[in-house]
């Protein structure tokens, strides 16, 4: 499995350009920012994109995706309590009034349970809201993204619309620490880590701990 980390956009959000080698299918995680960066890494790979999947609505997640999804022809899958966002003014960029490119509608509303399948590679869903109420987690063989639900060392913040920290932590818990130790997490913003790793020293995690 080929997956490449793009640090983009002012809040350096994670883009994720992945691929199954065998059949050069491709799937982008969360186009924030920087197209042409993202879509010179799909061509690095030369890698015909399927999917644009979005862990979230927010703006620092989305704010590429027209650009991406014009330059592929990829369909665009979100959480379907999260397909709002793409239509409404982002609270993100109220917030920081920031300029975005409207983006467009998605193609294919996801729920808890589905899979993304790109080439011979597939991605359950994971919902997990918390952060925002449509937020998910993708899971791979041995991979999970985890979009601003999971960080190396946090979580994602709560404050916003849609946000609940009970429910991200509860989700955390039983949707990602069942996990194996071993898996590594890819998250929306910043280092990547494992399970393992953030269910022994993530300190959100340890003050929910017996
Ligand atoms: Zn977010
Ligand atoms: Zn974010």
């Amino acid at each position: 499995m080929i997956i490449e980390k793009l640090e983009v956009g002012p809040f350096a959000s994670n883009c994720y350009v992945v691929g199954d080698e065998s059949s050069n299918a491709g799937m982008i995680i969360d186009p924030g920012a920087e197209a042409k960066t993202i879509l010179q890494k799909v061509n690095d790979f030369k890698l015909e994109i399927k999917r644009i999947v979005l862990t979230h609505g927010h703006m620092d997640h989305v704010g590429a995706l027209k650009e991406v999804k014009e330059a592929t022809g990829a369909q665009v899958a979100i959480h379907v309590d999260d397909a709002d966002s793409l239509q409404s003014r982002d609270p993100l960029s109220m917030m920081f009034r920031l300029s975005l490119k409207a983006p467009p509608p998605a193609d294919i509303l996801l729920k808890g349970g589905d899979s993304v399948d790109i080439g011979n590679l597939r991605f359950l869903v994971l919902h997990t809201p918390g952060h925002t109420a449509g937020g998910i987690c993708l899971l791979g063989e041995g991979v999970v993204f985890t979009g601003d639900t999971l960080f190396n060392f946090g979580i994602g913040r709560f404050d916003m619309p849609g946000g609940n920290g009970h429910q991200l932590l509860n989700n955390i818990h039983t949707k990602l620490m069942v996990l194996p130790d071993s898996t590594t997490v890819y998250p929306g913003h910043g280092p990547a880590t494992t399970i393992g790793t953030e269910r022994n020293w993530n300190p959100f995690l340890r003050e929910q701990s017996p």
